[in-house]
């Protein structure tokens, strides 16, 4: 594991010589202490950014040129993805198969993201019919500049991914800050970069905590942009630091996603797509499918199958063979779940299945798979985000009732909805207020299309085209072809 910081294209230990602990979640050992990176790390990282950015070669490559090297970062990560999703996995306490998953994915955004570079090559300019046939205007796109990055713990090479991949393409630099629980993969991120032959400045990676590193890059005059995940109060507090210099934001924040399950559906595949939206990451997923709505006449039959499956989830150490729920990334976060669940049981609700330290794990941050019924409408557990395994179910009578219960949420990152009937389907996904909607399924989330949310879920679309843009300026060019004069101060 990395005890450096990524600044300028090398290795260099942090200014202040400082280091913090990174937790093995499953073990509760120390397995590493990472550079905590300070303001003075956070100035040359951006200065080395605003330098790459302003005289280097990258913002002026073509597309195709600047693919060769996103190329090359995605089939590195690709041959190292069993050793990156190793450390994910001590890292962060996920499974190990949903790390490699994740390294996929991470090695697919860059490919996708290289794909689009080239793109932009074949379409250098849009012509713009204007209603003056005296001007000609036309549209290019260029990159906004310095990036600074601010992640999650959740996915830790993957969330650099969304990031980083279109950033690149598009021809900005960047400072990438990770999270403080989750900074090893970041920093094999920067070998990768090194060796993929990006050039120096472009991609600087400083790790440290949340105010001493991510405050300040937040507030750096020379950031031009800042694309942040995490919770809606860092989110806000990003977004005030933003508005001082009216810097471009992009904010990926928080949500309490419903999944309404009409009476219609196969009751085994919506058990298994309830328990995938909600134990998947042991639900540190910020598009958890955390609120479930099911018809009154299915709601008896699928609690019971649900309890019954979720209590066969076998938990364990991330790296055990056949572990299906890993502990929760960290001490704090641990206490955090198991105070919403107890303050689930103060306000009246029933734990209907879990709740508590599994038996025979005496160490590690483990929770046994949780369900929550007859919580009230207003209750801390039906409307603010647990960030952990535990999913409220709650019946509904109606399907206008259930719209109304699934959009009554501060929230609207996703929303997911089973039925066998299309026409409802398809009614159902148009009224619910969420930047993404799962049919028949529950979390499947594909580099093509955008992901982002509305209301307090945050700002802007990443992947797909859409992640590029956040990247981008765009600019109109517009020219006066007539030989006439002007005419409006010098009469002829
Ligand atoms: P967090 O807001 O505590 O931290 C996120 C990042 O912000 C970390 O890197 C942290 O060091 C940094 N940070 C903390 N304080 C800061 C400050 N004052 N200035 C600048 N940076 C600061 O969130 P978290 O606990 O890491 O992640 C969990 C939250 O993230 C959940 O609420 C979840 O819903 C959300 N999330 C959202 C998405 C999404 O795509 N919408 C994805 C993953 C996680």
């Amino acid at each position: 594991m990395r005890d450096k910081l990524f600044i300028d294209g090398t290795w260099l230990a942090p200014a202040k010589g400082g280091s913090f602990e990174v937790i093995n979640p499953a073990t509760e050992e120390v397995i590493h202490h990472a550079p905590a990176g300070t303001q003075e790390d956070i100035a040359l990282a951006v200065a080395a950014a605003r330098r790459a950015f302003d005289t280097g070669p990258w913002p002026k490559m073509s597309g195709k040129e600047r693919a060769a090297i996103l190329r090359k970062i995605s089939s590195l990560i690709l041959e190292r993805k069993e050793h990156l999703a190793r450390l994910e996995v001590m890292d962060n306490g996920k499974p190990f198969p949903e790390a490699v998953w994740d390294m996929e994915d991470t090695a697919g955004c860059f490919n996708f993201y290289a794909g689009l570079a080239e793109e932009m090559d074949a379409h250098p300019e849009e012509p713009i019919a204007l209603g003056d046939t005296r001007f000609s205007a036309k549209v290019v796109q260029e990159p906004i500049g310095v990036a600074g990055a601010i992640i999650p713990w959740n996915y830790p090479l993957l969330m650099a991914s969304w990031k980083v991949a279109p950033a690149l393409a598009a021809g900005c630099t960047m400072v990438l800050k990770p999270s403080e629980l989750t900074p090893v993969t970041a920093l094999e991120l920067g070998a990768i970069v090194e060796e993929a032959g990006l050039p120096a400045g472009v991609l600087n990676i400083v790790t440290g905590l949340g105010a001493e590193a991510g405050k300040p890059l937040s507030e750096h005059p020379d950031i031009d942009k800042l694309a942040f995940t995490g919770s809606v109060p860092t989110g806000a507090k990003i977004m005030a630091a933003a508005a001082r210099d009216i810097k471009n934001v992009s904010l990926e924040l928080g949500g309490k996603s419903p999944f309404i399950v009409f009476a219609d559906s196969d009751i085994e595949k919506a058990v298994e797509w309830i328990m995938f939206g909600i134990f998947w990451n042991q639900g540190q997923v910020c598009s958890a499918t955390s609120r479930v709505l099911v018809e009154e006449s299915l709601y008896p039959a699928l609690i019971n199958r649900l309890i019954e499956e979720a209590a066969r989830i076998k938990i364990g150490d991330g790296l055990t063979e056949g572990t299906l729920l890993g502990p929760l990334v960290s001490k704090s976060q641990y206490d955090k779940v198991l105070a919403a669940i107890d303050r689930a049981r103060t306000d009246g609700a029933t734990v209907a299945g879990g709740g508590k330290r599994p038996a025979g794990f005496n160490t590690g941050y483990f929770l046994e798979p949780t369900i929550i019924t007859d919580m009230a409408e207003d209750s801390f557990v039906w409307r603010e985000e647990i960030f952990g395994p535990v999913v409220c179910v709650k019946s509904f009578e109606t399907e206008k009732d259930a719209i109304r219960l699934a959009n009554d949420s501060r929230f609207g990152l996703a929303a997911a909805v089973m039925s066998k009937d299309k026409a409802r389907t398809e009614r159902v996904a148009r009224a619910l207020r969420a930047g993404i909607v799962w049919i028949n399924c529950s979390q499947p989330t594909f580099t093509e299309a955008p992901w982002g949310g509305y209301k307090q879920s945050g700002i802007g679309r990443e992947l797909g085209r859409w992640g590029l843009q956040n990247y981008l300026e765009t600019k109109q060019i517009t020219a006066f072809e007539a030989d006439e004069p002007w005419g409006w101060y010098l009469k002829t």
